[in-house]
């Protein structure tokens, strides 16, 4: 089973934490300066769309009421021309028929006209374009009422009304007439069929939820592109398109929900310049930005996939951060914890654990390498055995605990008189003692053994089966010189010293033997043999 992973970054040593800080640092503010441009270049294409659309359908509003502008303009030059014919010539007799004629070839030759109609002053009809005489009165009609309260000259475009001869919706043109006096003698009318500005309205590309709209500066509807007949004629005061031709005059544009079908929209008015029509073009919002939105979407989805990439990426190396930070610091734990083990086997391996010097075998590695040494250098190399004197009188007569605690004594003794940093006392077995004095010359040899012998005598532990009373050892001081290529086993040294330690005790103990003793013992021999 794999360990499940902690992703505790407080569990990381001091040393890796900055490392995984910095690298999750660096990945979050990478990701959200990426989002933040690719947001901020969305936002800004945004603004591009609406600016060139904004642009777009103020040119088509002011290029409608240009249009709309000339139609009107073209249909009041007609009227005015049958105005003053009529006001010069009248229309008596033949005059009448020939002002008919005139009426119907205009109605022909004008495009923009629907009919043309003149009314007398009680609003009967005189001659019209049909090319039938009617009889009717439109005396009941705005644009008579008009003209009959307005003494002025000037054109009138009325409200749209549903036409008397042909039932479809027409925008009434129309001028005063009047007698040589100036009192009101009729209406001189042009009509333009609503739906005249309906075929131009449709077959622009303004997008499926988009409008156009033509109407009066008093509000009320021409037309309006998608076309609704009942549309026509009705009120719109309380539309966007009036309400910002009140606020802001002859042009504007602006985004505003339709009051009619409550869709958002970017609306672009322009008012005439002569005639009381408003014209406004509008694309809905929705449909501008749908591109927008698309490249926006797909942007964003990329944009996310990078950044999860990223995330995941970025994880995975602090994770692995993380575990090779705790195998790197269990690691270390577990290598301090096996040098620690290593120098307290060490520690056991080469010291005695009763008096905590060296031990048998660290004396005899030890023995080996300055014996060695020895051989290079030339130098003198001595060895001292050492053996605590009666000893097993010792242990009959305190006992083994006080034997042992004997033995540490004069363990610390033995220590305590080395002065070189290079001798090494060692506990060789039972209550005999090795010192190895390397670089040693025998002098220096047995002043150390008798230095160690007066420590152990001054230690002053009683000892009532030996002689003095006190604890004493008896030592054997062995200095060897090795030539070289000389091969000596260093058993062999261990053997002089030992026999000399033997020497010691036979001659009485508590005493030091060395080689020249033995030397000066045997010479009287050899010389008395
Ligand atoms: P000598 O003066 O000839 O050396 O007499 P000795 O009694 O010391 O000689 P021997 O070697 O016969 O006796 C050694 C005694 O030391 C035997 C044993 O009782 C005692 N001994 C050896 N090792 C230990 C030890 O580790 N602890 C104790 N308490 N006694 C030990
Ligand atoms: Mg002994
Ligand atoms: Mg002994």
């Amino acid at each position: 089973m794999p360990e499940t992973f902690d992703p505790d970054i407080s569990r990381l040593s001091a040393k890796k934490r900055p490392a995984v800080l910095f690298a999750f640092l660096f990945l979050a503010s990478f990701c959200m300066v990426l989002a933040g441009i690719v947001g901020w270049d969305a936002w800004r294409a945004r603004q591009e769309r609406l600016a060139e659309t904004t642009t777009a359908t103020s040119n088509m509003s002011r290029a409608l009421a240009a249009q709309a502008q000339t139609a009107i303009s073209v249909v009041d030059t007609v009227l005015a021309g049958v105005v003053e014919r009529i006001e010069h010539d009248g229309l008596d007799g033949a005059r009448r028929a020939r002002m008919s004629l005139h009426l119907r070839n205009m109605v022909g030759e004008v495009n923009e006209l629907h009919g043309l109609f003149v009314y007398d002053a009680a609003g009967n009809w005189l001659v019209t374009s049909l090319g039938r005489e009617v009889d009717g009165n439109n005396a009941d009609r705005e644009y008579f009422q008009h003209h009959l309260k307005h003494d002025d000259r000037k054109v009138y475009v009325g409200q749209p009304v549903r036409s008397r001869s042909s039932g479809i919706w027409i925008l009434p043109v129309s001028r005063r007439l009047a007698h040589p006096d100036g009192s009101f003698a009729g209406v001189a009318l042009a009509t333009i069929r609503i739906d005249y500005f309906g075929k131009l309205y449709e077959s622009f590309n303004i997008g499926k939820a988009g409008t156009i709209v033509l109407m009066r500066d008093n509000g009320t509807l021409l037309y309006r592109r998608p076309y609704d007949d009942a549309l026509v004629g009705s009120d719109v005061t309380r539309g966007p398109i009036y309400q910002m031709y009140r606020r802001h005059g002859k042009a504007g544009t602006a985004m505003m929900r339709s009051y009619i079908d409550k869709v958002e929209r970017l609306f672009s008015y322009r008012h005439l310049e002569d005639y009381p029509l408003i014209v406004a073009t509008a694309q809905s919002k929705q449909e501008i930005l749908a591109d927008w939105w698309q490249s926006t979407l797909t942007r964003a989805l990329l944009t996310a996939a990078v950044i999860l990439m990223l995330c995941g990426f970025g994880s995975r190396l602090i994770r692995q951060i993380i575990i090779r930070d705790r195998l790197q610091v269990e690691l270390t734990n577990a290598r301090s914890a096996l040098q620690q083990h290593n120098r307290e086997l060490t520690v056991l391996a080469d010291n005695d654990g009763l008096t905590g010097i060296a031990n048998r075998r660290c004396f005899e590695q030890a023995l080996q390498v300055e014996r060695g040494r020895a051989a290079r250098s030339g130098t003198p190399l001595s060895l001292v055995m050492l053996d605590v004197d009666f000893f097993k009188k010792y242990n009959d007569a305190y006992g083994h605990v006080a034997g042992d605690e004997c033995l540490r004594q004069v363990a610390a003794a033995i220590r305590d008189s080395l002065g070189r940093p290079t001798d090494l006392a060692a506990r060789y077995g039972g209550e005999e003692f090795g010192v190895l004095l390397p670089n040693t010359s025998a002098h220096g040899a047995r002043q150390v053994a008798e230095r160690i012998r007066s420590a152990v005598l001054a230690a002053g532990i009683a000892h009532a089966g030996n002689p003095p009373g006190l604890v004493t050892i008896s030592a054997g001081v062995h200095t060897a010189r090795f030539g070289p290529g000389q091969e000596t086993d260093p058993t062999v040294l261990v053997g002089h010293a030992d026999a000399l330690l033997y020497q010691a005790k036979r001659n009485g103990r508590n005493q030091v033997c060395t080689d020249e003793d033995d030397a000066a013992r045997r010479v009287p021999t050899a010389i008395n043999s």
